[in-house]
């Protein structure tokens, strides 16, 4: 599902951008798409964010780091969890999976083609090291339960490619 129009001042932009996914620092939590609204009312800024996965322990941190990014920057704020319409890997900014990529995690393919490559074997993921596809999936599970991990049969590099599925 497409994401809903952002409504994200344009003061509070740079602060969340320098905001970086817990799990993954070299994202911004805007590059990731969890940032749904960020407004000033009353000096308070309200935040809502969408968690990406369910399993993942990051949003409780995530929700501190803004909270403590704004508080630097003389802002209180509240912070709400949107949980619908649910977070999709799809939502991640092109500058965010390029910085997937450069970090060595496989960039998500789309949710259907997704399910084809964890659960049908189809093999159409890139090698982050040598950008073949002849890669096999190694476990469902890499590093954390949002990812999975991978290798690659041509220069044998193993690698975590970032699930959509929950
Ligand atoms: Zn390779």
């Amino acid at each position: 599902m497409v994401a809903e129009k952002q409504h994200i001042d344009q003061k509070l932009v740079s602060i969340l951008e320098k905001v970086s996914d817990p799990e993954i620092p070299v994202l911004s939590i805007m590059d990731m798409g969890v940032v749904r609204s960020a407004i000033i009312e009353n000096n308070i800024v309200k935040v809502q964010i969408t968690p990406t996965y369910s399993g993942c322990p990051a949003m409780d941190v995530i929700g501190d780091d803004i909270k403590a990014a704004l508080k630097t920057a003389g802002y209180n704020s509240e912070i709400e969890l949107i949980l619908s319409p649910a977070w999709t890997t799809d939502w991640i900014t092109p500058r965010g999976r390029k910085a997937l990529e450069n970090y060595g995690i496989a960039a998500p393919l789309d949710a259907e083609t997704d399910k084809d490559v964890l659960l049908n074997g189809k093999r159409i993921v890139k090698c982050t090291n040598c950008g073949s596809t002849n890669t096999k999936l190694v476990s469902q599970f890499g590093s954390t339960a949002c990812k999975a991990q991978f290798q690659c049969e041509d220069c044998q590099e193993p690698f975590d490619y970032f699930k959509c599925l929950k």
